[in-house]
């Protein structure tokens, strides 16, 4: 793969859709090629995996469609993850634990490749901190993998800053993965999105509905955000789920949301919030439902 490739700047959908559940939609291919078509139709262009996700058969499942229909290859951004060695039948580990040694993150970059049925994948990301990171020998492997055409950028997920700092300054990162929504909100005061926007880095945004607990969560922060967002969506004319894809995106650091949805509707409620501009009091009247308490 051309070297030009490589330093093209990675320009990620402002909605991004994500993998995790692949495994559970249970599609068959023409259906999985279907579903792949209506996303990037909704302007969905990115594609968020890791190696381990569905028990680490997500991602070939992704790459089997993608090998029925190779033209698409060309219309989307594929993103992975690597870095967690994960308990499973075929990898009987002692405990799960995190590896960013050259040999594993190689390993595990050259079988996404093999996976996703492609040459190179446009983002790579180290999934958690590895306490045990050599942050110079980690970005010697960076730089290989991008010589050799087969990663164009590189970022983490779910590191502090501190981590986050360390390997930005050994290696160039073009974005950091994180949690957020109107019920996690930890990346608005632990630095994360400061971090973010002072380096001009759009974050990606994980579990922006909570992995569903937005709608389903019976305890108290749930039903407290819901009643809050209820009547703030009823007279917007939206849904729940586009409201708190709209909170996150009112965020200046710019995230790009990563659906969990399975269904279409799913994906076209996500779309939805980008012609939404939240003003400020509904964003606090949320931030404040969430915490439970009002701004000090
Ligand atoms: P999410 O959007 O917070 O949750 C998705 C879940 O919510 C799905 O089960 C979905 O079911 C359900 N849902 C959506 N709309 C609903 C509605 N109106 N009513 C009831 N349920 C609804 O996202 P997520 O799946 O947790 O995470 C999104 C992506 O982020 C993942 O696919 C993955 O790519 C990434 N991720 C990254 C990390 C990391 O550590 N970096 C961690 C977790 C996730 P339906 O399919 O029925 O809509």
């Amino acid at each position: 793969m051309p070297d030009q490739l490589a330093s093209a700047p990675l320009a990620l959908s402002p909605i991004v859709a994500g993998l995790w559940r692949l495994t559970e939609w249970k599609l068959d291919v023409p259906a999985r090629v279907r579903w792949i078509e209506q996303a990037l139709e909704l302007g969905i262009t990115s594609f968020d995996h890791a190696d381990i996700y569905g028990d680490y058969r997500a991602e070939a499942l992704f790459g089997e469609a993608l090998r029925t229909a190779p033209a698409l290859r060309q219309r989307m951004q594929l993103v992975s993850k690597c870095g967690i060695r994960l308990r499973s039948a075929q990898r009987p580990y002692r405990v799960n634990h995190y590896d960013t040694s050259a040999a594993y993150v190689r390993t595990q970059v050259e079988q996404s490749l093999r996976n996703l049925h492609t040459e190179q994948l446009d983002l790579l990301l180290i999934h958690r901190p590895d306490y045990l990171m050599d942050a110079a020998a980690l970005a010697e492997t960076f730089a290989a993998l991008t010589r050799e055409g087969k990663v164009a950028h590189w970022g983490v997920s779910n590191h502090s800053t501190s981590q986050f700092a360390l390997l930005h300054q050994q290696h160039p990162l073009t974005t950091h993965q994180i949690e957020l929504s109107v019920l996690m909100m930890n990346a608005l005061d632990d630095g994360t999105l400061d971090q973010a926007q002072a380096l001009g880095l759009r974050p990606m945004v994980w579990s922006p509905l909570g992995g569903g607990r937005l709608f389903n969560g019976d305890d108290a922060q749930a039903v407290r955000v819901g009643e809050a967002m209820t009547p703030i969506a009823a007279r917007l004319g939206i849904s729940l789920a586009t409201l708190a894809y709209a909170w996150i995106l009112r965020h200046p650091s710019r995230p790009h949301p990563i659906t969990g949805s399975g269904r279409l509707e799913g994906l076209r409620e996500a779309v939805a919030a980008l012609d939404v501009t939240l003003d400020a009091e509904d964003w606090y009247a949320i931030w404040t439902a969430s915490k439970g308490h009002p701004v000090p």
